[in-house]
């Protein structure tokens, strides 16, 4: 182990990227699932809350409309009717079904689930009914990878860089999921978080405590006047609570100084998403929601990739609370 530890930092690299992959792999099947597994979630909640469970205990509607207020006949029925529903569906967690075919529901097998390769060989095709898997999947598998052989080459392998792993994969997630369903769940928000605050307590991240705190801070509560302000203003909503705990999360990680280079990093990914998402016709509705939660989640990652350093060295207006 002492070998694996003190090896120089190609190594660490490279044993960290081959991990990487296969973590990437279960970031496609997080990125997929999590927010299928949220809205089942929703769903059951309200249901739940329109059940009548047994006579007493006060419905939720008596509580909000009195106590000798009774939820219509028919929603008791609809609720009832949407529990058997909701019972009757398979299982949906992170490791339940095994990885199926989107289109022909053939449940893949291990030798096609090998990272990037797998996808190489079957040439993005189904090996049972020829649909096409889309670049994303490797493409993920690709990021994550390279992501985690850059903590590898920086810190070596160490709790460090096991951390900034989580960070990475952590964002990899929320910008893909924000940018396929306009969600950014709390289930990651927090964790990373924590991590961040976890991090600076235990000098991991190199950002001292008090700074990470008041990044987390001044990370949420910049986001929260600019969304008061704008729907004041206009009367719409902008963004969503999301973005807020993901800007503060990333302060905790990077520190209050580095918000205002974060902000700027995310206008450069919004730029170049924008224009590409334009260029591919997926812009082409100007009511279509434009989230921001991909471009919070980009710039944490770049600023992660150029490092403080050199983000201080190329841009020092970034800085300017020094
Ligand atoms: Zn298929």
């Amino acid at each position: 182990m002492r070998e694996i530890a003190d090896a120089g930092p190609w190594m660490a690299a490279g044993l960290a990227g081959v991990l990487g992959l296969l973590v990437g792999s279960f970031l496609n099947v997080v990125i997929h699932r999590l927010p299928a597994m949220m809205r089942r979630d929703w769903l059951s909640e309200s249901v739940g809350n329109l059940m009548r469970w047994d006579a007493d205990t006060p419905t939720l509607w008596s509580q909000v409309f009195g106590p000798r207020a009774a939820a219509p006949a028919a929603l008791e029925r609809a609720a009832a009717e949407a529990a058997t529903a909701l019972d009757g569906l398979p299982p949906l967690t992170l490791s339940r079904p095994r990885s199926r075919c989107g289109a022909c529901g053939r449940a893949i097998r291990w030798y096609e689930n090998i990272p990037v390769l797998s996808w190489l060989a079957l040439r993005g095709r189904c090996a049972g009914c020829h649909a096409a898997i889309a670049l994303r999947y490797p493409l993920v598998e690709i990021v994550t990878g390279l992501l985690f052989a850059l903590c590898g080459w920086r810190f070596g392998l160490s709790p460090e860089a096991a951390l900034w792993a989580a960070f990475c994969a952590i964002l990899v997630c929320q910008f893909a999921i924000d940018l396929d369903t306009q969600l950014l769940p709390d289930d990651l928000n927090y964790p990373l978080l924590w991590l961040g605050l976890a991090g600076a307590a235990l000098g991991w991240t190199g950002v001292p405590l008090a700074e990470a705190v008041w990044g987390a801070v001044w990370g949420y509560l910049s986001l929260w006047l600019v969304y008061h302000a704008y729907r004041l203003a206009t009367g719409k909503e902008g963004m969503g609570y999301g973005d807020f705990k993901l800007l503060a999360a990333l302060g905790a990680w990077l520190g209050a100084h580095s918000l205002v280079a974060i902000i700027l990093m995310s206008s450069l990914v919004g730029s170049v998403l924008g224009g590409g998402l334009l260029l591919a016709g997926r812009l082409a509705h100007k009511d279509v929601p434009i989230s921001f939660g991909p471009f919070i989640a980009g710039a944490g990652l770049l600023c992660f990739v150029v490092g403080p350093q050199a983000m201080r060295q190329w841009a020092p207006f970034a800085f300017p609370f020094g």
